[in-house]
């Protein structure tokens, strides 16, 4: 039987932007992926803050960004845990969903790389996956030659080899969040769908520390 592979791309998406899509969509083209899932945390247990908007609109924001996107999909199994949610307990689950003959791939941007050893069983993680670090416009290119005296040697040259040359897209959910908190113009970084959703909702309108 062929191989499966399927990309996973976790986050909290508060909101979904075009960077997550440009990404993912040049993610599962370098993999060869048969399609992305897109999965929105509950909560990121590193973040130390909630999301501002609540898990039904950052879905149905989600739902909107993807729709007609052949290779997306969207999963609410992390919303339906109580957070936090752990990355590796949500890959053993999409393992046992798919089955040992699919190869999942968890993307990460750059920014996370230095994060990354404070991940629930992160070693378990790297081992039982593909972690594939994306490169993202303001970061370093990734680079885990620091962890080898941690992870170890083989360890570093699985996630090197996996690391993805996306294209450099200058976005974030947070300053996305604040441009909407000062009434700026978002239209050149959200999905037009999601920018009505935001405006009809009334969402991100107060002031919030980034
Ligand atoms: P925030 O600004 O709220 O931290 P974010 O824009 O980083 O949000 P997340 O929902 O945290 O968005 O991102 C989910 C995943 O997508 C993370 O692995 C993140 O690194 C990656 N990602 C988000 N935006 C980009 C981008 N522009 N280029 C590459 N990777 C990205």
């Amino acid at each position: 039987m062929a191989e499966r592979k399927i990309a996973l791309l976790g986050g909290t998406f508060d909101p979904i932007h075009v960077g997550h899509t440009a990404v993912a969509a040049e993610a599962v083209k370098h993999i060869g992926a048969e399609k992305i899932v897109f999965i929105p945390a509950k909560h990121s247990p590193l973040k130390g803050f909630f999301p501002i908007a609540s898990d039904d609109d950052r879905f149905k924001m989600m739902a909107l960004a993807i729709a007609n996107q052949k290779s997306f999909e969207l999963s609410d199994c992390e919303l339906k845990k109580p957070a936090p949610s752990y990355t590796l307990e949500t890959v053993r689950k999409f393992q046992a969903d798919y089955g040992n003959e699919t190869s999942l791939y968890w993307l990460v941007g750059a920014d996370s790389i230095d994060d990354l050893a404070h991940w629930y069983k992160i070693v378990e993680l790297i081992d039982e996956c593909y972690l594939s670090a994306m490169y993202r416009a303001g970061c370093e290119p990734p680079d885990f030659t620091k962890f080898e005296p941690i992870w170890g040697r083989q360890r570093v040259e699985k996630l090197q080899r996996n690391v993805i040359q996306t294209p450099l897209i200058d976005i974030s959910s947070t300053e996305i969040r604040a441009r909407l908190a000062a009434s700026r113009d978002v239209t050149d970084v959200l999905h037009p769908a999601v920018a009505d959703y935001i405006r009809t909702h009334g969402l991100y309108r107060r002031k919030v520390k980034p």
